[in-house]
């Protein structure tokens, strides 16, 4: 089932989010193998992905023939049923998958998936509901990703009162202590901005800081 080469994907647990990282792996033309213990989820995945197989992943005998170990990443996106999710991992862990992403539930499923040695913990929601909740309190902000306990960073676009202004006079990096990494003006990215460079109407700003001043930042800068 496993090439050389070209990367191996597996997906265990076709949820919305399983499926969602599934179908996007397979259109983006790579290998997946889906795998859920409900035999019509796997059904209905069984055309939009490599291999689909109907199988319990808490059983250790039923991933090794499948040969689980030989997948380059493995993404367990299991929630609801935190045991299985774990014990999930566990087996992943002992046959020696390389790779092994797993989407928590919550704050303390994912702790326990850390100790047991899950490579990454994805908080689907949470991370969602973060973004979501920036952009309603401050409509200008377009993306937000959390980059550690400490640091952010935010797309935001331009405010009227920015229009017209450059980084200097702007000033972000003395009154709040964070910085404009890169200017994004239609398809065209500037990753080095110059602080001479004057802000357009439709100019996005990638900023990075820590998540409390980038707070202010926000909220000093929103309009409806
Ligand atoms: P989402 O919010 O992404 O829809 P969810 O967090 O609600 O997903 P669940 O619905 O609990 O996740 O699980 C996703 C899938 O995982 C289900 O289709 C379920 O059949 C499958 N699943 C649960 N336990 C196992 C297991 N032990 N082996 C294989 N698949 C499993």
């Amino acid at each position: 089932m496993a090439h050389a080469n070209k990367k191996q994907f597996a997906v265990i647990g076709m949820g919305r989010f399983g499926l969602s990282v599934a179908t996007a792996l397979s259109n983006m033309g790579l290998d997946v193998l889906a795998i859920d213990a409900d035999e019509h989820r796997t059904q209905m995945v069984a055309n939009l992905v490599t291999h689909a197989v109907s199988a319990d992943s808490t059983d250790e005998e039923a991933l090794r023939a499948l040969g689980i170990r030989n997948f380059d990443v493995v993404v367990v996106a299991i929630g609801e049923d935190i045991q299985a999710s774990i014990l999930t991992t566990l087996i992943l862990k002992d046959l020696g998958s390389p790779l092994i992403v797993v989407k928590a539930q919550n704050e303390l499923h994912g702790k326990v998936l850390q100790k047991i040695g899950a490579d990454k913990v994805i908080y689907p929601e949470r991370d969602m509901g973060l973004r979501v909740a920036h952009h309603l309190t401050s409509p200008n902000v377009l993306d937000y990703i959390e980059l550690s306990d400490e640091y952010s960073i935010v797309e935001m676009r331009v405010s009227a009162e920015m229009v017209g202004k450059n980084l200097i006079e702007l000033d972000i990096r003395a009154r709040f202590g964070c910085n404009v990494m890169a200017i994004k003006r239609g398809a065209r990215m500037n990753i080095s901005p110059s602080a001479a460079e004057r802000l357009t109407t439709d100019d996005v700003l990638v900023i990075v800081g820590e998540k409390n001043d980038l707070t202010k930042l926000e909220l000093a800068y929103a309009e409806a």
